[in-house]
């Protein structure tokens, strides 16, 4: 089979050997979990259960506080009783709002459940519908940045799509939680690529991995011949592999090495003909659809040199890992230097591990000080291999300068819009500069002076 690529980025240590090839091991239930109100990109949710409250798993918890559509629920993943409804430390952080829940006996289970009855064809739907479940279920991108699953499967009719991409690719090092879920569950994976190529009447998808995970490819392609709907000769669905190569599990990259397409500066996947959805996400909209069951629970890697008991996990959402018992997650308090919630590349460094787990939450990173960096940050040396490196062949140093001056225009012209917050440019500066950290504060600034400016415009507009 052909392998594609991306021109630039880094060959990395992948540090995947710990968790490699491990099943994603159920944690013991929980005693309570800690769920933020708001797990996606978009208008704020608002509590709809009070302290005291008695809630089954899969019940609605949280909704749009206003009527909209950037908005995708949140539901119990335990039940229990509502014990607080408070702010708590988030793996943005941030301090969010949650809803702490208190098991009772056989939470974590199916058990007396309450999710949405199941709708066993989904090929039948109508598309509003369809993307209604996707909604329901709650279900966000659990690749990065939670962006409401339903939002990114219904683009506006003058961007039209011919290619979905079932992102597989898992390039960050440590994570192996794609990997196993295309391991154990290729048919859901297959239910959930048909799913959404029936709602978005796209014939071709290309399901994308690394080269390192080539043995899965055989698998793959017999559930593709399994699938009815795939098989009845509709749809034109492959495998596609990608060297080996960071950041190529991101869409931009996925997008040039599969379908030879750019993404235009300032575009989205859609303005290259593609949608692209993570593996973990398809799993979870054929689950919507044919169990009813909302995005309630997580697959995710516990790795690094801290952690004794590497392992690839299914926890509730709202999992606190240093409540679980000690023969099952055994961390290393005294070596632990630094924690990230995602993988070491684009994850947030956090200040310690009693931080819930989340809809996007794909690995927690528990890193000894020998595995973290700790230089001080120098001078820039001029040595350009920030810009040499760059994925999106930007000129990060530029970009930096920029902002550092407070010339967000500048910034801009650099190429601000377009970073991926990959952290390649951050990876090799000799001198530890933080690049990808303040490109992620500058593109918050520059989201912020957007929305201004369109605020201003629309109240001109009124006058
Ligand atoms: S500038 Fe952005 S896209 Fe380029 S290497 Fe740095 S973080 Fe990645
Ligand atoms: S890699 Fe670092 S030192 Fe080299 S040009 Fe870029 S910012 Fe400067």
């Amino acid at each position: 089979m052909r392998v594609s690529s991306f021109s630039r980025g880094l060959k990395l240590s992948t540090r995947k050997e710990a968790t490699e090839g491990k099943p994603v091991e159920p944690v013991p239930p929980p005693r309570q979990v800690v769920i933020p109100v708001n797990q996606h990109f978009g208008a704020p949710n608002k509590a709809i259960v009070a302290v005291g409250d008695a809630v089954k798993r899969g019940q609605r918890i949280a909704e749009g506080a206003a009527p909209g559509p950037m908005t995708v629920p949140v539901h119990a993943s335990i039940s229990g009783t509502v014990k607080k409804i408070e702010p708590r430390a988030l793996s943005n952080n941030t301090d969010g709002m949650c809803i702490i829940i208190e098991a009772e006996e056989n939470a974590g289970t199916e058990t007396d459940a309450d999710f949405m009855p199941p709708i066993t064809d989904p090929y039948v739907l109508g598309r509003d519908e369809a993307l209604a479940r996707i909604r329901d279920a709650g279900i966000t991108g659990m690749g990065g940045a939670g962006f409401p699953a339903h939002i990114k499967l219904n683009p506006p009719s003058e961007k039209p799509v011919n290619l979905i991409i079932a992102d597989g690719a898992e390039c960050e090092p440590y994570l192996t939680t794609d990997e196993a879920v295309m391991n154990e569950k290729p048919d859901l994976l297959l239910a959930g690529l048909t799913i959404i190529m029936y709602i978005t009447g796209v014939k071709r998808a290309i399901i994308g991995m690394e080269d390192n995970k080539a043995p899965l490819i055989p698998m793959i392609e017999r559930e593709i011949r399994l699938n009815a709907y795939a098989a009845s000769g509709k749809l034109d669905i492959s495998a596609g592999l990608c060297r080996t190569r960071y950041p190529q599990g991101g869409e931009k990259m996925l997008i040039k090495a599969l379908a030879k397409r750019e993404v235009p500066s300032g575009g989205l996947p859609m303005d290259a003909g593609c949608i692209v959805q993570n593996v973990g996400t398809l799993v979870a909209i054929a689950e919507a659809f044919l169990l009813g069951k909302p995005l309630i629970d997580r697959d995710l890697t516990v790795s690094g040199g801290a952690c004794k008991t590497p392992k690839n996990i299914r926890a509730p959402i709202g999992t606190i890992i240093t409540e679980l018992p000690k023969e099952f997650m055994n961390i290393d308090y005294d070596h632990l230097r630094k924690v990230i919630f995602g993988g070491p590349m684009m994850g947030n460094a956090v200040p310690g591990a009693q931080i819930p787990i989340q809809k996007n939450t794909s690995g927690i990173i528990l890193m000894t000080g020998a595995e973290t960096l700790t230089d001080a940050e120098g001078v820039c040396i001029r040595c350009a291999r920030c810009i040499r490196n760059c994925s999106c062949r930007l000129s990060p140093v530029i970009m930096n300068n920029a902002l550092e001056a407070g010339d967000l225009d500048e910034a801009v012209r650099a190429g601000l819009a377009d970073c991926v917050e990959c952290g390649s440019c951050s990876y090799v500066c000799p001198a530890r500069i933080k690049l990808v950290q303040r490109f992620r504060v500058g593109k918050q600034r520059l989201r912020a002076a957007r929305a201004m400016s369109q605020q201003q415009a629309k109240a001109r507009e009124k006058v």
